[in-house]
């Protein structure tokens, strides 16, 4: 879940005023693409196209998968641009230079060898992360090294590693101890014996660790993740860099290979998929992605199974339900709230700690979900799901409605439950925050005018904004040669710049609020 996991503090921040309408960017998925995407350092690149005020601009563009900020992958190219043989050809030698140092079967021939030193031997550059043979020492002697790296740390390389919380495109939450561990004792609970972990490295390790330790638990793991540091730590069978807003594997056939074999062992019996994406993302290529994994499984079934479905776990924040659901119908949200290490206001149990947003989406049937009654759930046999503490059944709606943790009430007027902050107004019609402004347009979001989360946690709003930043700059370049060529260009919109201006300066008010 990559993108602002730092807004999680903002999630209650509720009520704004002043939305002018919709603006964004959406990716498309044209049905018959008549030519192959370009290809970035990450991949294939994905095809977007601005919304303002609820229309799609024509002009489409191609940019960068997995990086949502542009210091990070500045790929921009316009769908129906031309490129010329030497700028194509310098792109590719950049995509070249951007690749990983060391391929994968070097850095398991690395591995082994590490793994054979003495402990004295054993050196980890905290600078480079990177894990030292004795050959790369002197390179490293100014740098912050650590030695005697024991076969436990060597076990445990997210807590080795520094998270890369860098929102736009690792945005790398680890979960806390108490969620990782419900998480694996869960998935032995349910019997599954292999789990492909898409961005779960924390949860790959504690599947790996558990598997070796006395109490034998069997369950196999394989790794799919961008960060590439990981690769140091796990042989080609539980490891493959990857990207998973492209279904993009860097190391090409082989890589797909080790996926497809480990989804479609035992003819696809026992195996389960969890993923925990950056969800500064867009949810689309996601689901798209996911499809592609699904339909990988599928191809090992046996024709009787056709209408089984893969199981899967997508570990998401709970105002997504909507859009997960629109692409997998089947699924459910879970009450379980799933929180996170690095991410100070979310460690359970501290005092002040604030509920983390972020749940579980599965289409494993919920009624075999049972969630912890030391941690206060319940099962509501109406609803035939386990709730959390202050979820309380509605009669008139009939279910526990509850959707954040928090007790909510039904109001009569408008018919369902509402959040418990919220009261009925009479002159809108509706339930909202006592402190709105009546008759302004609905308190929804300032990107998409969805009314379940603000601006800054819009799931379009990092693409909008390093979209609008290239589109930009894309604009900028184009003026500063019509300034040069002097004449010709429309001149600007004086009335205009200012509409753009004001509009930012109350996007910034708001989101500085
Ligand atoms: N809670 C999880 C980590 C989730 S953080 C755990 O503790 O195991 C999101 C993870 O997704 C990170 O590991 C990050 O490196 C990975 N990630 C981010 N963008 C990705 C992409 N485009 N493709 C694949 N993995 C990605
Ligand atoms: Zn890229
Ligand atoms: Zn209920
Ligand atoms: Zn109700
Ligand atoms: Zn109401």
């Amino acid at each position: 879940m990559a993108a602002p996991r730092g807004w999680l503090g903002t999630v209650e921040a509720e009520g704004i005023s002043g939305r002018q309408g919709s603006s964004g960017v959406e990716v498309v998925f044209p049905s018959d693409p008549a030519t192959p995407a370009p290809l970035c350092p990450h991949g294939p690149t994905l095809l977007f196209v601005k919304v303002n005020q609820g229309k799609e601009e024509t002009r489409r563009f191609y940019a960068c998968s997995a990086c949502r900020d542009r210091k990070d992958c500045n790929f921009f190219q316009w769908e129906d641009e031309k490129l010329s043989g030497a700028r194509l050809a310098a792109r590719e030698a950049h995509n070249q230079k951007c690749q990983p140092p060391l391929s994968r079967t070097q850095c398991v021939e690395r591995y082994v060898k590490f793994i054979e030193l003495s402990l004295s031997q054993r050196k980890f550059c905290q600078g480079c992360q990177q894990l030292l043979l004795p050959d790369d020492w002197e390179k490293h002697q100014e740098h912050r090294v650590v030695g005697d790296i024991s076969i436990t740390q060597l076990k445990r390389p997210s807590q080795l590693l520094y998270p890369l919380e860098n929102k736009k495109t690792n945005a790398q939450y680890l979960f806390t101890d108490r969620s990782c561990q419900f998480l694996v004792d869960l998935l032995s609970t349910l019997g599954f014996t292999r789990v492909l972990c898409v961005g779960t490295p924390r949860l790959h390790e504690l599947i790996r660790l558990k598997a070796s330790g006395e109490k034998k638990s069997n369950i196999k793991s394989l790794l799919l993740d961008i960060d590439f540091r990981y690769s140091q730590f796990y042989m080609e069978d539980s490891f493959c860099h990857y990207n998973m807003f492209n279904h993009h594997f860097f190391d090409g056939k082989a890589a797909l290979e080790v996926c497809r074999t480990f989804l479609q062992e035992d003819k696809g019996e026992g195996v389960i998929m969890v993923t925990d994406p950056p969800f500064g993302g867009l949810v689309e290529p996601l689901a798209v992605t996911f499809k592609k994994l699904i339909a990988m499984w599928k191809e090992g079934q046996s024709q009787d199974n056709s209408q089984k479905e893969l199981p899967i776990f997508w570990i998401f924040p709970y105002f997504f339900e909507f859009r997960i659901r629109q692409f997998f119908p089947s699924f459910c949200m879970l009450d379980y709230q799933v929180d996170y290490d690095n991410h100070a206001l979310y460690k359970h149990g501290k005092t002040g700690r604030k509920q983390s947003p972020v749940r579980i989406f599965t289409n494993i049937p919920p009624n075999k979900i049972i969630l912890p009654s030391e941690e206060g759930y319940r099962f509501c046999p109406l609803c035939q799901r386990y709730v959390s503490l202050e979820n309380q059944h509605c009669e008139h709606c009939n279910s526990c409605t509850s959707k954040d943790g928090r007790k909510w009430n039904h109001c009569f007027l408008c018919k369902k439950c509402v959040k418990p902050s919220w009261i009925h107004c009479s002159i809108c019609s509706h339930c909202a925050l006592p402190d709105h402004s009546c008759g302004a347009p609905k308190d929804g979001c300032f990107i998409c005018g969805e009314l379940d989360h603000k601006r800054s946690t819009c799931p379009k709003i990092a693409t909008s904004k390093k979209v609008n930043k290239a589109v930009r700059k894309q604009k900028q370049r184009k003026s500063n040669k019509m300034k040069m060529g002097t004449t010709k260009g429309q001149s600007m919109n004086h009335t205009s710049v200012t509409r753009k201006k004001s509009r930012r300066e109350r996007a910034h008010q708001y989101l500085c609020s």
